[in-house]
């Protein structure tokens, strides 16, 4: 059997093997394939097995390679495979449905206390000598945060969501969670469930953990930051279009949003024209709170096992069932 990865590179730049994938075929790993439906579909060739994490597999692929049994997305989001057109085609896809929940959660958090210190921002003012030439024992840059007993709003409150407001209730926050199913037994002294409404209105900083889809692209836009407290700092991990970014500029630079930490954008990688680059307090990092190797590492391993249940029949975390 050939298994063919399209690109690799991001899941294992060479600190993972590829050994649980390998023991099922004759692999060949690509660690980028360009996007350009003929490259790939020259690059799938006469594979069974093929793995993508983003390149695309729009309809008009899927057609062109007959071979092709199973498709294994590297990724929750499957939304690169065209999973209607595989299902006629009689393909299987697969995702790994959850891999990073406490590494996504601890870097939302890492965001945060970054808008809450800037440590990053202070240790590099320090290097370049503004601690040696200050005249007091010590200086700040930026306004510096307390959370405890300020409210965080989440909006969705699943998986990710929920890991985040344990870790946060750490610290002393308290949760309004907004999520379009509820589970009461979640509730607390310091964990409720509110509308959107309240949530904006509430909120002293606002984290998103909701899905792409069409009900939430934009949730966050001039209106909806309108709504906000003065002042509310926002946090996006989960992915890019829940934020109309030049609303977002707009409400950094005027400081009705005093502070955003963004680690996804609209298109990645960045583009030189995003307006969030050139934004006040504006905290932008490459994609990476699911990247640490412990998570990568289960994401291989899941891959693996998808992969080995598709072959005895008894396929698991099929997204086009
Ligand atoms: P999950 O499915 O466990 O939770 C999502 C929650 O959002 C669910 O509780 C769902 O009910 C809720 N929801 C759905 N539609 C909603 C709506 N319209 N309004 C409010 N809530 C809504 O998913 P998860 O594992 O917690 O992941 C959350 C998101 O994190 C993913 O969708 C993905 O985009 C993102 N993510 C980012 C990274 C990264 O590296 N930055 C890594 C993994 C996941």
């Amino acid at each position: 059997m050939k298994i063919v990865v399209l690109d690799g590179y991001t899941l294992n730049p060479g600190d993972l093997n590829w050994d649980g994938v390998k023991q099922f075929g004759e692999l060949t790993v690509h660690d980028r394939t360009g996007f350009a439906p003929e490259n790939v579909i020259k690059t799938i060739g006469d594979a069974e097995v093929i793995f993508t994490n983003k390149t695309p597999l729009p309809k008009a692929v899927l057609e062109k390679v007959p071979s092709v049994k199973y498709i294994g997305v590297l990724a929750t989001g499957y939304n690169v495979v065209d999973t209607a057109a595989a299902k006629e085609l009689g393909i299987k896809v697969t995702n790994i449905p959850t891999y990073g929940t406490t590494a996504v959660a601890q870097f939302s958090m890492a965001l945060l206390l970054e808008l809450c210190h800037h440590v990053g921002a202070h240790a590099e003012a320090v290097k370049n000598g503004d601690w040696t030439n200050c005249v007091d024992f010590c200086f700040w840059n930026y306004p510096l945060i307390e959370l405890a007993g300020k409210n965080l709003g989440l909006i969705g409150f699943g998986r990710i969501g929920q890991a985040t407001a344990k870790v946060a209730q750490a610290f002393g926050l308290n949760i309004l969670a907004y999520d379009s199913y509820q589970n009461p037994a979640l509730e607390s002294d310091t964990c409720k469930y509110v509308s959107l409404d309240e949530l904006l209105a509430q909120s002293d900083f606002i984290s998103l953990h909701c899905p792409l889809m069409d009900s939430t692209m934009g949730i966050i836009n001039k209106d909806t930051i309108a709504r906000m407290k003065d002042g509310v700092m926002i946090i996006n991990t989960s992915r890019g279009p829940l934020v109309v970014e030049q609303d977002l500029c707009d409400a950094l630079n005027s400081g009705k949003v005093a502070g955003a930490a963004v680690d996804v954008v609209s298109a990645e990688p960045i583009a030189a024209s995003n307006p969030l680059l050139q934004a006040k307090n504006c905290i932008i990092t490459p994609h990476i709170a699911w990247a640490p190797k412990e998570s990568r590492s289960r994401l291989m391993n899941i891959a693996a096992d998808n992969l080995a249940a598709f072959i005895i029949g008894s396929p698991v975390n099929v997204v086009n069932p």
